[in-house]
């Protein structure tokens, strides 16, 4: 069923926008419209099924996809026949979800080099002040604590477990080990009001259906994703019925986003912002305040999610919240027609972030929707709600209304991508596993134009994805050979030789890097992420001079470039100017004290200032954001064995090794300590692995000292 076709809709009993209204004047509002007393205590669950698109539940009139439990809830409570999320992505759209902001406020513009900022209210810091209990479980490192959703939440499961999967599954677990838990805690609860938030990732790429719903749906995977996830809530629901207090839960469910399929050559989601990725399913249920099959047709919003839920259980919304409470709608209050639909601001950006694409925003705004792009696009979602028909030059007047709504919605927005920072590796590892974009940071520019536009460069992206899953699974050649392709076949695109400088830089051949970024600002690609990716891959073979040279620059025409200024600040500590180095890095400290990497090279350039004990503050500091970060554990190692603490300059490398395994630096300094402490077996394994993993032309030094220290252990008879 889709929005303004309601018609198809024979199977529910509908109740459109009019339960319970017999409201009469004078009567407070709360008591008129509950249709039974209210529970003494409203729990609230929270459901998100990523990448779920509408059309693919029963309810929403699909036919061919069995999703009963799902179903069952919309009869017996109300469906939103057009919610709309703001980003198609996951990690920005469940920040908006659960702030009630979106990402012009709370910042989360990308799953890459974002974290939600410790000042934005969540709904589960207000519940919890609340006295409500908290839980959260979520199915996909995407939304790991490290980027900062677990504000609020008593307990935040986000365990993925990685025992014996390969390296492109292990970032999401399937939906029954995120509902079991959930279970568990649920059915642990006793007498606190509870807050329960159950995110399940299985609709999301890569799909693997469970037997035997994968020989039912084996020529749709992912309506075999969709039916196995409603599968996976039964056993939840039926524990609630029986427990008798499902009809005292408040339910929502909704996806952050849903998925192209196909549709307008986007197979999944993030580059476009069409109906098919911003639209979701949304299903309310609270028997008390919702009569069953109530269907509301206006267009709502994520962020009107928080201040409905805090509605429903009489919490005061916090200021900043941005959306509207649903409340009034759900029970048609002033009767007849609803108020029209507040406008909707959406963004897709990833592909700009990451690729230096064009960045696409809009709005919607009473039935239209614009899309501002360098090719702009508008539509009747009153008539096209496909987005089959471009309206732009012939409705130029209502598209020129609608970019001066949008001008007035972001022009109040300092930017805020500045912040972005670089993931650190095994972050990038594991979001790439997930087919996530985690390039280097790409700041926006001035002017983009035609060439740039995502409809323009979509076929390109598809095989772009291919390289990306190769870069993930460590195939560089392959990954290689794509990108040359391209690049054949359009060699103007400049954006691909940075790919491919990124991809031969991981690749362990900086040199060749460097010779491609080269070529690409040669042929005028210039542009501050051209300069940014040169300056870094110069750093990374030891061309300082050059590199601050470009930063330098870079840093004076754009201050609020935090990247860039990091850059320099290592730069300059590398060249031996550390007084400029360390103002810098505070710089950058103050004004994101969240900014690991940099904290983390502040304290490696504390260690070669020879100060150790201010060095090791920044690390410990680091590590408190983020625990895994193998660069600070590789730097207290060094301070560790600096003052003799053996033991624990083993724990610290042994722990940068785990969180990355290439870290050849902290494998090469745990092998010289197990060899001091005359642990030779150990010793030598570790060393022999080091020797294997590097080669001559690089680390040459590091290498000869790794061969004397194995030869001393065979010659001491070991
Ligand atoms: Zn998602």
């Amino acid at each position: 069923m889709r929005p303004g076709y309601l018609a198809p809709l024979a199977a529910l009993a509908l109740v459109v926008l009019a339960p319970g209204c017999g409201q009469e004047e004078g009567q407070p509002r709360r008591q008129a419209q509950l249709l039974q007393p209210a529970p003494e205590q409203i729990n609230i669950l929270l459901i998100t099924i990523d990448t779920l698109r509408g059309d693919y539940l029963g309810c929403y009139g699909q036919e061919e996809v069995s999703t009963p439990v799902i179903d069952r809830l919309a009869t017996e409570g109300a469906l939103f026949s057009f919610c709309v999320a703001h980003n198609p992505l996951t990690l920005p759209s469940h920040a908006n979800i659960l702030t009630g902001t979106d990402a012009r406020t709370h910042g989360v513009h990308d799953n890459s080099g974002f974290r939600l900022p410790p000042e934005a209210v969540t709904l589960a810091e207000v519940l919890g002040e609340a006295g409500y209990d908290t839980a959260a479980f979520v199915g996909a490192f995407v939304l790991d604590s490290r980027f900062g959703l677990e504000q609020g939440f008593d307990l935040y499961d986000d365990y993925i477990s990685s025992a014996g999967t390969p390296d492109l599954l292990q970032a999401e677990r399937p939906a029954d080990e995120v509902v079991e838990p959930a279970l568990r805690w649920l059915a642990e609860r006793g007498e606190e009001p509870w807050f329960a938030w159950v995110h399940v990732y299985d609709p999301h790429v890569p799909r693997h259906v469970p037997a035997p719903l994968s020989e039912t749906y084996a020529d749709n995977l992912y309506a075999g994703e969709v039916s196995y996830v409603d599968y996976a809530f039964r056993e939840l629901f039926d524990h609630l019925r029986e427990s008798g207090r499902l009809d005292s839960t408040l339910v929502v469910l909704t996806s952050d986003h849903g998925e192209g399929l196909g549709d307008h050559g986007e197979r999944t989601h993030g580059t476009f912002a069409y109906n098919t990725t911003l639209w979701v399913p949304l299903i309310i249920r609270a028997p008390w305040r919702i009569a069953p099959g109530t269907v509301v047709d206006r267009r709502v919003r994520h962020i009107d999610l928080l201040p409905t839920i805090l509605e429903f259980v009489d919490v005061p919304v916090p200021e900043a919240a941005e959306g509207e409470s649903l409340l009034g709608l759900l029970a048609g209050e002033g009767g007849g027609e609803p108020a029209p639909a507040p406008d909707s601001y959406f963004e897709a950006l990833t592909a700009m972030l990451n690729r230096g694409w064009a960045p696409l925003r809009g709005v919607f705004h009473q039935q239209w929707k614009f899309i501002d792009l360098p090719i702009p696009e508008l539509y009747d979602m009153s008539r096209d709600f496909d987005e089959d028909s471009n309206l732009f030059e012939r409705r130029a007047g209502t598209a020129n209304r609608l970019r001066t709504i949008l001008r007035g919605l972001t022009e109040s927005e300092e930017s805020g991508l500045s912040v972005r920072r670089r993931e650190d590796s095994e972050t990038r590892r594991r979001l790439q596993a997930l087919g996530y974009l985690a390039g280097s940071p790409q700041p926006e520019r001035e002017h983009y134009g035609p060439e740039d536009d995502p409809k323009r460069l979509i076929g390109l992206g598809a095989r772009l994805d291919e390289c990306a899953v190769a870069t993930a699974a460590r195939q560089w050649e392959r990954a290689e050979e794509i990108l040359l392709a391209i690049i054949a076949e359009r060699p103007q695109m400049t954006i691909t030789y940075q790919i491919l400088a990124s991809v031969l830089t991981q690749a362990g051949r900086p040199d060749e890097a460097l010779a491609v970024l080269e070529q690409a600002t040669e042929m005028g690609a210039g542009g501050q992420t051209c300069l940014f990716q040169l300056a870094s891959t110069l750093m990374q073979v030891n061309q300082y001079e050059r590199a601050v040279a470009i930063l330098e620059e870079l840093h004076r025409r754009h201050p609020d470039d935090l990247n860039a200024a990091h850059l320099l600040a290592n730069g300059l500590s590398r060249q031996g100017e550390a007084r400029r180095a360390e103002r810098l890095y505070n710089e950058v400290l103050g004004a994101d004290p969240t900014f690991v990497d940099a904290r983390c090279d502040f304290g490696w350039h504390l260690l070669r200032e020879n100060r150790f004990d201010e060095g090791r503050a920044q690390f410990d500091n680091a590590l408190q954001y983020d625990q895994e970060h193998a660069p600070s554990h590789h730097g207290l190692g060094l301070i560790h064995e600096r003052n003799q603490r053996w033991r624990e300059a083993i724990d610290s490398y042994c722990q940068a090794l785990e969180a990355e395994p290439d870290r050849h630096g902290a494998r090469l300094r745990l092998g010289m300590v197990l060899a001091r402490l005359r642990r030779f077996d150990e010793a030598t394994a570790e060393l022999r692995r080091f020797l294997a993993e590097t080669d001559e032309s690089s680390e040459a030094e590091d290498r000869a000292r790794a061969l004397r220290v194995l030869d001393l252990i065979r010659r001491s008879g070991n």
